[in-house]
């Protein structure tokens, strides 16, 4: 099997140093344990932050240890009666051709004809309901409310677009890094405007498209974009942040907002979440989704990087922005 795993934590951008592309041999199954051939393997922002040493909401990944992670694939080896060959799974065993362990460690998941098991690791899955929950559990949005989110082009970003819309959002902002992004947010997404935050003048661009402020906050990016919604903002308003992507490979700590008063003066709610603390919601958003999915109201990209042996550069050319939607790694057959 092939497995990669950290060597070294990376200091800023992570370097294909930082990791080691491993040939393991997979012992024979015990009782109880299954073999998974991976499909698609997921590379996810989060992942960044496990490799420092810090505290933080999941450990630190370990020196020499295998890179663990969402990954969807089918099994070919069983030894369990729960999980027969050729069953679907979703599980956290990361960055493999191959997954092996016990079977209650893989989640079957429906076998739908024609959709792709990568979209388990992002519409119907993890960024997914992190959209759903930072908007409904967290930004307590509301039918009417105009809503920005940052980092709208991604995983995350382009799910929340479209489901805020199909909460009732009145309007739809979002921001991304490049002119193919903010045309695909209007023209695909729903977002009822967008701007380039490259062009610079953040808070600039965003009054300009928010003339009527902005009641909820959906926030990937950090700095200077929340720095921009606290400008926004209408009294009472409400942000999720969700993530702080412009500062994952900085070296020098980031320059903080110079508004930060207006959360007081407005009577601002800023809530930080991990999906971790809402998995409670996974019924009604899977019920949600699947209708909304079905009758063909949701779109998705996927940006698909060939071979295992490639995750590391799939990894980093997403923080850096290559991808549109999901980001993935297609495992393809050893
Ligand atoms: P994305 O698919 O959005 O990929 C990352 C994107 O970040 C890139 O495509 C790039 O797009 C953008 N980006 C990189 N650097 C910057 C920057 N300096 N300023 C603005 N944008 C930047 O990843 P995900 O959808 O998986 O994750 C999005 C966010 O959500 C992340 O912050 C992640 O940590 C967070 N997250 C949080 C969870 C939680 O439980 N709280 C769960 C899942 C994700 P561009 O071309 O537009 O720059």
């Amino acid at each position: 099997s092939t497995s990669i795993q950290l060597a070294s934590r990376p200091q800023g951008w992570p370097t294909p140093d930082n990791f080691t592309v491993a040939s393991v041999d997979l012992p024979d199954l015990e009782a109880g344990q299954v073999r998974v051939r991976n499909e698609f393997v997921s590379v996810d922002p989060y992942m960044r932050g496990r490799m420092n040493d810090t505290r933080s909401y999941v450990a630190p990944y370990a020196i020499g240890a295998q890179i663990t992670g969402g990954a969807v694939g089918r099994v070919i080896e069983s030894r369990s009666g729960q999980l027969p060959v050729g069953t679907a799974v979703l599980h956290q065993h990361g960055w493999s051709d191959l997954a092996q362990g016990p079977a209650d460690s893989f989640r079957a998941v429906p076998d739908v004809p024609g959709l792709s098991l990568s979209l388990r690791l992002h519409i119907l899955g993890m960024t997914g309901m992190t959209a759903y929950a930072g908007l409904t559990a967290v930004a307590g949005m509301k039918p009417g409310e105009t809503v920005f989110i940052s980092g709208a082009a991604g995983a995350v970003g382009t799910a929340a677009g479209q489901i805020a819309k199909l909460l009732g959002a009145k309007r739809v902002i979002g921001s991304a890094g490049s002119a193919q992004k903010v045309a695909l947010l209007t023209e695909k997404y729903g977002y009822d405007r967008a701007f380039n935050y490259k062009d610079g003048d953040v808070r600039g661009q965003l009054a300009k498209a928010a003339p009527e402020g902005i009641d909820v906050f959906f926030d990937n990016v950090g700095g200077d974009h929340l720095e921009a919604a606290l400008d926004a903002f209408n009294d009472k308003g409400r942000a999720a942040l969700c993530g702080a992507i412009s500062s994952y490979n900085t070296t020098e700590r980031a320059v903080g907002p110079d508004n930060m008063s207006n959360i007081i003066t407005r009577g601002l709610t800023l809530k930080g979440f991990t999906l971790a603390a809402y998995l409670g919601l996974a019924p009604e958003f899977q019920e949600k989704m699947t209708a909304w999915f079905s009758a063909g109201k949701i779109s998705f990209d996927e940006t698909i990087v060939d071979g295992i042996d490639n995750t590391v550069d799939a990894f980093v050319t997403m923080m850096r922005g290559a991808n549109t939607g999901k980001m993935l790694v297609r495992v393809g057959d050893a």
